[in-house]
């Protein structure tokens, strides 16, 4: 037990030291400067090109999504990423000691080129993150941490990172363990993450865009703006497009859902108007209640 509260301290250490690395030291690899970039990439797009004009460019909720990105990026997902990965590795090592295995490789991933790896990372990353979700709309407790990623009323590309930090610990831990059992680390997750914050934050802008047939492997905003919607269709009772970065598990199972466009659609869960609209109350809110 000391051993992996030991890890888990030493991830904490070890992120801030990287934080302060982060923010002096810009690069090509560097998270704080990319998402700073790809934030004003997209508002500018949002400003320039908005899907609902009459929409205020500092919309409801701006400020209090600025506040969660911050909070969530920096303070939770990255050092709730390297914790859980240290831990999950030495565990599952120690797990197959149990048995006397040493080292068990599933799939030899080491053998392929970095650009497959990736890939690979990337999909099945991607499809354990959209079953996570459709589970965060199915289970009564879980859906309480995730109502606050659906108390948003007005959407803009910042709503991406409104979330519960609970909701870091299930995706990542449920994420990252099978993924570390087969060899990925951090280092390579640096692209991967970039880009699905890049087509989260599009996902959530004011941008009237489906990407055409590409809108059927990609999410995007004019079919993420349905996962929002405040009335369910019945055929839908526990929600529809769960997809984060692909929405094409969302059309392989079944659970693809734009009927018409989005653009004037009510979004939010019904009772919303109750719902905290503040950082301590929400994040309060799914242990009071
Ligand atoms: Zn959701
Ligand atoms: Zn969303």
């Amino acid at each position: 037990m000391n051993k992996y509260l030991k890890i888990i301290e030493d991830s904490f250490v070890g992120y801030f030291d990287y934080l302060i690395q982060e923010i002096t030291n810009p690069g090509w690899t560097n998270y704080f400067y990319w998402l700073i970039g790809l934030s004003l990439l997209v508002f500018a797009l949002e400003i320039s090109i908005p899907w609902r004009k009459k929409q205020p460019i500092i919309r409801k909720g701006f400020w209090l999504d600025a506040f969660y990105i911050l909070f969530n990026f920096f303070l939770f997902s990255l050092i709730g990423y390297n914790a859980l990965s240290n831990v999950g590795v030495e565990l599952f090592n120690d797990f197959l000691g149990i048995f006397n295995i040493e080292n068990l490789v599933a799939v030899e991933v080491d053998n392929l080129p970095v650009w497959a790896q990736l890939l690979i990372m990337f999909i099945l990353a991607d499809f354990i993150q959209w079953n996570v979700h459709r589970m965060l709309h199915r289970v009564p407790w879980l859906w309480k941490f995730h109502q606050i990623h659906h108390s948003v009323k007005e959407m803009g590309f910042a709503a991406q990172f409104r979330f519960h930090f609970m909701e870091t610990l299930v995706y990542k831990s449920v994420q990252y363990i099978p993924l570390a059992m087969i060899g990925f680390g951090i280092e390579q997750f640096f692209i991967v993450h970039m880009f699905s914050v890049f087509v989260g934050h599009l996902n959530h802008a004011n941008l009237d865009w489906s990407y055409g047939k590409l809108g059927y492997i990609f999410n995007n905003p004019r079919m993420h703006i349905w996962h929002h919607a405040k009335q369910l269709p019945p055929q839908h009772r526990y929600g529809m497009n769960f997809g984060l970065t692909l929405s094409i598990w969302d059309y392989l199972f079944g659970t693809a859902y734009v009927p018409q466009s989005g653009k004037n659609l009510e979004i939010g869960f019904k009772g919303d108007e109750h719902f905290p609209s503040n950082f301590k109350d929400q994040t309060l809110y799914p242990f009071k209640n």
